[in-house]
């Protein structure tokens, strides 16, 4: 009994957690592809819906608040990525800024 507890256990642990990120695959190319909108500042990728959508200096102020970050000097080499966003629920959520490899 103890041992099949064990086994258990073990296989619970070897389950890893699945990478939410991979699940709509954010492309890197994408990641690196210029802005195609004129006025646009950064793009956010929704892993909730797979859009990428290009936000005005506005927006981008608005996501950086919800990420709780400060917000960059230039929004060169920088990029959201969200949980949600205004396509596929009523805002963002659970924002994050990063940094363009
Ligand atoms: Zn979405």
């Amino acid at each position: 009994m103890q041992t099949k507890i064990k086994i258990k256990e073990d296989l619970l642990d070897a389950i890893q957690e699945p990478i939410i990120e991979d699940s709509f695959g954010i492309s890197e190319d994408k990641i690196k592809e210029p802005l195609y909108y004129e006025g646009t500042a950064v793009r956010c990728f929704c892993l909730g819906c797979g859009t990428s959508t290009e936000l005005l200096p506005e927006g981008a102020i608005h996501l950086a608040e919800l990420a709780e970050v400060d917000i960059p000097l230039s929004w060169n080499n920088f990029y959201f990525v969200s949980q949600s966003c205004i396509i596929c629920a009523k805002d963002y959520y659970e924002v994050n800024l990063k940094k363009i490899k």
